[in-house]
């Protein structure tokens, strides 16, 4: 940070934009479209991409069809197969951010230590690591909720004498060939490169702590004739797109309601596609989930069973103890020794912005605000921080459908805030408080129905059960939700004719102002 003493310089703007990941920049080209050239998208990285970026990892993939994994007035014709590899995707958003030239927008190396709003400007003070001072009468968080990788405090971790990663900082100078090989879970990470590095360990030694449902992925590349239609012939993407979107969509009353006869022949298909792919029986028990299909991520796979058939390949089930110089030992005293360990374990998902530092109006602390987990009004925006939209924010997470059409319906919510901003001459505008209430209990009701809420444990609830990453209803109810902002939801606060936050009964309001 720059020395107290000297004031660092402001840079004006009317939004800033945190992060450049697929919302980051989805909103950059929609502001540019929207002829909103005085923005700034401020980006801890050295360039676009996000999650695309930074999970460069052997197999890395998408797991939802990607020709609905494209912006829709951006769509890709390009893809190369069903379900389109990290390289690929990161090349689309490079390419998204070349051809809407938001490029010169965009601060890479730019991490965001905290933001602060003033409510007599109305304007966000944003700061950077390097002591960089942003104002902004507009914030917007495109952070998202899977950009902190977690490695778990094991004992023993700091003596390892091999080389250890996270699947998401993928080591790649280090070579695998002929070693031996830990991996640590087996969430989708893990079970996109595990196939990939399998041949090249000499052992490699898997420790499940639960195992997954996981359902046959049909990828394969598309044919020459496909791709010629694909560019020829805009109809047929957009037909694929509306025929992928629509049939991940009936998929999701298995996670509506537990039990369900969609989740009970998911179920079935999933176990005779493990049963049909593992050769070893004995395996089979320690494979089968002992939750309900959906409780966490489904996975989608064709080669991380048939992986397991390996005789250089071990499921290790047995909890693990600690970690030694030389190995990784279970609960049952046995040591495996090993030369690298890859924690494929996750993501700090329940703390959204995190580690940044967020006050609102009056300094109310964001992290105070989310002191029994993160929530927002449709994922969006909550009382107290007025001008400020998060994209991929609290409960908007799918476990059936593509973020990527979640992030668009907020994006054009975000627009229209913006256009009645402009229109009506505001100074800010603030959810109300009672608006924030009705979600919150609407939001906790409909959770504690769906399938999430049952017996596991997942990156979409924190510690102590609260579901704070997924979005309760089918994308048709979010894009429905999502179509008009209602500002009568807001308080729309102007220079002189603003509705002002009300004061509760009693004294000073919510904020602490008087
Ligand atoms: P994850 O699904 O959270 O999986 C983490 C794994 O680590 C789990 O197997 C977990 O076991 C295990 N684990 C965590 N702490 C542990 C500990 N202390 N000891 C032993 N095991 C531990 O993480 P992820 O695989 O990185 O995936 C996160 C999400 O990213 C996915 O669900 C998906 O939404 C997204 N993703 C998408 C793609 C894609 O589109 N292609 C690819 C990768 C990831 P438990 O199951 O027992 O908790």
């Amino acid at each position: 940070m720059a020395d107290a003493s000297s004031k660092p310089a402001i840079r004006e703007c009317e939004v800033a934009i945190i992060g450049a990941g697929s919302a980051g920049l989805c909103a950059a080209m929609r502001l540019r479209l929207a002829g909103i050239d005085d923005f700034l998208v401020l980006e801890k990285s050295g360039g676009v991409g996000g999650t695309w970026r930074d999970n460069s990892y052997p197999g890395a993939a998408c797991d939802v069809p990607s020709m609905f994994y494209s912006f829709s007035f951006e769509v890709n014709t390009e893809w190369s197969r069903r379900y389109a590899q990290q390289p690929e995707i990161l090349d689309y958003l490079e390419r998204c951010a070349d051809k809407y030239g938001v490029r010169d927008r965009i601060r890479c190396n730019t991490e965001v230590r905290q933001a602060g709003f003033d409510e007599a400007s109305g304007r966000w003070r944003i700061e950077t690591a390097d002591g960089e001072v942003v104002s902004a009468g507009i914030l917007i968080n495109g952070t998202g909720q899977l950009n902190r990788p977690f490695i778990p405090g094991i004992p023993g971790h700091a003596a390892f004498r091999g080389t250890s990663f996270h699947s998401a900082r993928w080591d790649h100078e280090h070579d695998l060939r002929g070693g031996r090989v830990g991996v640590i879970g087996n969430g989708a990470s893990a079970i996109q490169f595990i196939p990939e590095i399998a041949s090249e360990a000499a052992e490699l030694y898997i420790f499940q702590r639960s195992a997954n449902w996981i359902v046959p992925r049909k990828d394969r590349p598309y044919t020459r004739f496909e791709s010629w239609l694909f560019k020829r012939l805009p109809v047929v993407p957009w037909l694929q797109r509306l025929s992928i979107w629509l049939k991940l969509e009936l998929r999701w009353p298995a996670f509506a309601r537990p039990g369900s006869l969609v989740a009970r022949l998911s179920e079935w298909a999933s176990l005779r596609h493990m049963r049909k792919q593992v050769a070893d029986p004995a395996l089979h028990p320690a494979l089968t989930p002992d939750y309900p299909l959906g409780c966490k991520r489904v996975l989608i796979s064709d080669d991380y069973y048939p992986t397991l058939n390996r005789d250089s390949v071990h499921l290790v089930t047995d909890p693990i103890g600690r970690i030694t110089a030389d190995g990784i030992v279970t609960r049952d005293g046995t040591e495996r020794e090993l030369d690298t360990i890859v924690f494929a374990t996750g993501f700090r998902s329940t703390e959204f912005l995190a580690p940044m530092r967020v006050r609102g109006r009056a300094g109310k602390s964001l992290a105070d605000a989310w002191g029994d987990g993160a929530e927002a009004y449709l994922g969006v925006t909550l009382p107290g921080f007025p001008n400020f939209f998060m994209l991929y924010g609290p409960n908007t997470n799918l476990g059936h459908n593509s973020i990527i059409f979640m992030i668009e319906r907020q994006v054009e919510y975000v627009m229209q805030c913006i256009g009645a901003i402009r229109a009506r001459c505001l100074k800010y505008l603030e959810l109300r408080p009672e608006v924030m209430e009705r979600w919150r209990r609407e939001a906790r009701t409909s959770l504690g129905r769906t399938v999430w809420a049952t017996s596991c444990q997942s990156w979409y609830k924190t510690a102590d059960g609260r579901i704070t990453n997924n979005w309760p209803y089918s994308t048709t109810t979010y894009w429905l939700r999502m179509r008009h902002a209602r500002l009568d939801e807001y308080h729309q606060v102007g220079a002189d004719t603003g509705d002002a936050p009300r004061t509760p009964a009693g004294g000073a309001n919510e904020a602490g102002l008087a």
